[in-house]
């Protein structure tokens, strides 16, 4: 058995009118994320983590900040594109670990993060296991 592990990270600034997008959920919240995408840092950091894995590079190498047709561009799609390449090469993703750190102030704790595998069409078979600091 083949594995490879890759890690993700990504960051955003919170700023207002912006929408908070979490893996695909929006969360109401005064502060959004800012980016040239939705900005849905925790699925950036899954695509950077199966893109990693593989040394494809990185999402900006996909989905440039210098590219309109990816302004306000919703994240799970980007992800979609990321799993075709993947999947491509022979590959699956069999577990992922996503840690979320947020500014104490700004916590949300949303039972609709939890579900979110059952809407993105990408992964409904995932195990994920979330931690939040
Ligand atoms: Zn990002």
């Amino acid at each position: 058995m083949n594995i490879r592990i890759g890690n993700g990270y990504d960051i955003h600034r919170l700023v207002v009118d912006r929408p908070l997008i979490l893996e695909g959920v929006e969360i109401p919240h005064e502060l959004g994320l800012l980016g040239h995408s939705d900005a849905d840092v925790l699925t950036h950091a899954i695509m950077d983590a199966m893109l990693g894995a593989l040394s494809l590079g990185d999402i900006g190498h996909y989905f440039p900040p210098t590219d309109s047709q990816w302004a306000g561009a919703d994240s799970l799609i980007l992800l979609s594109h990321v799993d075709q390449l993947v999947r491509e090469r022979g590959w699956r993703i069999s577990n992922s670990r996503i840690i979320q750190v947020l500014d104490a102030a700004h916590r949300h704790k949303s039972s609709t993060l939890n579900s979110r595998h059952t809407s993105d069409g990408c992964h409904p078979e995932l195990p994920t296991e979330r931690r939040g600091r």
